[in-house]
């Protein structure tokens, strides 16, 4: 009795088995035969695979099975002193000696049954190094080495599918971002436009109206004259009948008096139709006379604003009708007001605003240096302060001439390639937005929307200017100035 269970492998697919189940050896032995026409070359050439040829085995030999290929049949386990027989089936050493152990003459491959005259076998160097390599990549260390490895590799491969997801959910919140702000602001330019179209549609209504019912009019006194000519003419048709009548009656009797005649019908002269008069009204620039009409119903308009005299720091001159303000190097005798500005040269509209979408323009010329826009009722008058929203100033500044700034902490920097020579100021309440534009073109310059909360001002500061000349004042533009020259 054999003291070795022998595993048989199965040759081929087609018995049932693995396919790959011989794998390593199989293909040795392909190759070998490739190389040595016949096995009994190979047994007078004892000669090991070349590297190379070990080195496609391993490349066709599928990895899950290589350790399998590399086990032996007899004892189940990795090569121990692996050995070939004539057969190219290998086994360990220890495993077919025990296997051919007291056996006497021929001897059977435990695989492949071939039969054998002596108990001969080749030691096989190329899959003892094989061998070593796979116990070694099995080993405990290597392998908790390889299952850390994978882990860590697994691990930042999450992580960085989890960031792709992450990023991917936040483009996808983007996107549902500017679709939603995108139709909003649709439906509120829509809006804009709607008021538009509506004060244009009741313009041309009223227009329409008024040339109806002055044409009606002028219908109308024709009728009546139409009328009044009709019923004299019937009447001056009767009183001729009547006379037609007398006038036949004379020959048969004696006619003592005129006949009784009717009245005759005043009828008053018409002036003849004036085209021009009636015309002049609707052959006007209508457009022109429109646009100013709508202009004064524009929401939000033009504020006319004025200056607060009281706010005005000492060195500030405003003019008569507080429309314009300019340093100047004296102090102004003024009178001590909670209100004004002692330190900075600054000062404020009279009107103040809380709630509801405000615009106004303000010329600055040529001026090389200003201050302009909103400042909250409450900044501190009396102290020397930075212009930015934190302390109470939504501003854009000018300093030598073409160097304009966003009043943020620190200041941002403004390309504006025009130099503009009247700003406008756009101030929403509601949604906390302090708007800056050149209001030559009404390009944007510059948008805050952290505006203020609570009730804020319309704020300027002329600044002290170079001496050498006159300095040109800030002036307010009143709406007149606006629309004329618009
Ligand atoms: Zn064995
Ligand atoms: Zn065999």
């Amino acid at each position: 009795m054999r003291s070795t269970r022998v595993r048989r492998v199965p040759k081929t697919a087609a018995e049932g088995g693995d396919p790959r189940a011989e794998g390593a050896l199989k293909y040795l032995a392909a190759h070998f035969s490739e190389q040595r026409t016949t096995v009994d070359g190979l047994w007078s050439a004892n000669q090991p695979f070349t590297m190379a040829a070990a080195a496609a085995v391993v490349a066709k030999s599928p990895k899950g099975s290589l350790r399998e290929d590399l086990t032996c049949a007899i004892c189940c386990d990795l090569f121990r002193e692996p050995v070939m027989l004539a057969c190219m089936h290998h086994f360990c050493k220890p495993c077919i000696s025990r296997y051919w152990r007291g056996t006497q003459g021929p001897v059977t491959c435990p695989q492949c049954r071939k039969e054998f005259s002596s108990k001969q076998f080749q030691t096989n160097y190329l899959v003892t190094a094989m061998v070593e390599k796979v116990r070694a990549t099995t080993s405990d260390t290597y392998m908790k080495n390889l299952e850390k490895q994978l882990k860590e590799t697994l691990e930042s491969y999450r992580l960085k599918k989890e960031d792709f997801i992450n990023s991917i959910r936040r483009d996808k919140d983007k996107m549902d971002t500017i679709k939603r702000f995108g139709t909003d602001l649709q439906t509120r330019v829509k809006g804009e436009f709607r008021a538009l179209y509506q004060i244009l549609h009741d313009e041309e209504t009223c227009a329409l109206e008024q040339l109806r019912r002055e044409q009606e009019e002028e219908l109308e006194k024709v009728q009546r004259h139409l009328e009044a000519t009709e019923m004299a003419v019937r009447e001056l048709e009767d009183n001729m009948r009547a006379l037609q009548q007398a006038s036949a009656a004379t020959e048969s009797i004696i006619l003592t008096e005129l006949p009784q005649l009717r009245s005759r019908v005043q009828v008053a002269v018409v002036p003849e139709f004036d085209t021009n008069a009636f015309s002049n009204k609707y052959l006007a620039p209508l457009q022109y006379i429109t646009w100013r009409k709508m202009f004064k119903s524009l929401n939000p308009g033009p504020a006319p604003l004025t200056f607060d005299v009281d706010t005005a720091h000492p060195n500030i001159q405003v003019s008569r009708d507080k429309t314009a303000a300019v340093e100047c190097d004296v102090m102004i005798p003024h009178t001590d007001h909670s209100k004004r500005f002692l330190q900075c040269v600054n000062i404020l509209a009279a009107q103040g605003f809380q709630s509801g979408r405000h615009y106004w323009e303000v010329e600055v010329g040529s001026k090389p240096k200003w201050d302009l826009g909103v400042a909250s009722e409450a900044v501190d008058r009396h102290a020397r302060i930075k212009l930015s929203p934190e302390t109470g100033y939504w501003t854009l500044r000018l300093r030598n001439g073409s160097e304009y700034s966003a009043g943020t902490q620190p200041w941002t920097r403004l390309q504006i390639g025009s130099s503009p020579q009247r700003l406008g100021v756009f101030l929403d309440c509601d949604e906390r937005r302090v708007s800056f534009y050149n209001a030559d073109d009404m390009s944007l310059l510059y948008s805050f929307t952290n505006g203020p909360r609570g009730k804020a001002f319309p704020f300027f500061s002329p600044c002290i200017s170079d001496r050498s000349q006159k300095p040109p004042p800030i002036k307010l533009l009143q709406y007149h100035h606006v629309a004329l020259s618009g």
